[in-house]
């Protein structure tokens, strides 16, 4: 299944170091996806996701892949700071912490995921989420909905065995 993606590049990014793509960190942008794009159309906010994903599962691209989106702030990944440097940024327009993810919007992170999986040499174990790397600090995603979202990806990308 293929969802529809269109291309609003956001000025809130670092072209250098080239982004070194190590796994993903998932978030809930709490705001429409329209008001979620406005906001990271505007140098003002500094604050961008490579790619936002709507209730339907249409998409947003913002930032390259290869660029440092502004998305994780203070975080810890693996014992690593600044995590934007090597984390691409995933979020979900909507408010897990009130509202579950949609089946759609789960479907379209598995096809966004599904051509950079082998290319990137990706696991279950490189996926993670704002909670997780930024905890006290951060509440995206909420932990019910991680966990759907995570044995979604694991179903979806076993491991080669
Ligand atoms: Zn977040």
């Amino acid at each position: 299944m293929s969802f529809f993606e269109s291309h609003h590049p956001s000025p809130n990014f670092s072209p250098t170091p080239v982004h070194e793509r190590l796994g993903v960190c998932f978030h809930h942008s709490v705001m429409s996806f329209e008001a979620t794009v406005a906001h990271m159309l505007r140098p003002e906010s500094r604050v961008s996701y490579h790619v936002l994903i709507d209730l339907d599962g249409s998409r947003a691209s913002l930032v390259a892949d290869e660029h440092i989106a502004w998305h994780a702030g203070v975080s810890t990944f693996q014992g690593r700071p600044n995590c934007n440097e090597f984390l691409l940024g995933v979020s979900f327009a909507g408010d897990t912490r009130a509202t579950p993810l949609t089946d759609a919007q789960i479907a379209s992170a598995l096809d966004w995921l599904a051509p950079r999986w082998l290319r990137h040499d990706w696991t279950p174990a490189v996926m993670t989420d704002h909670r997780q790397i930024a905890p006290g600090r951060k509440d995206d995603l909420a932990p019910a909905e991680w966990a759907r979202l995570l044995a979604a990806i694991t179903g979806r990308f076993p491991a080669v065995v």
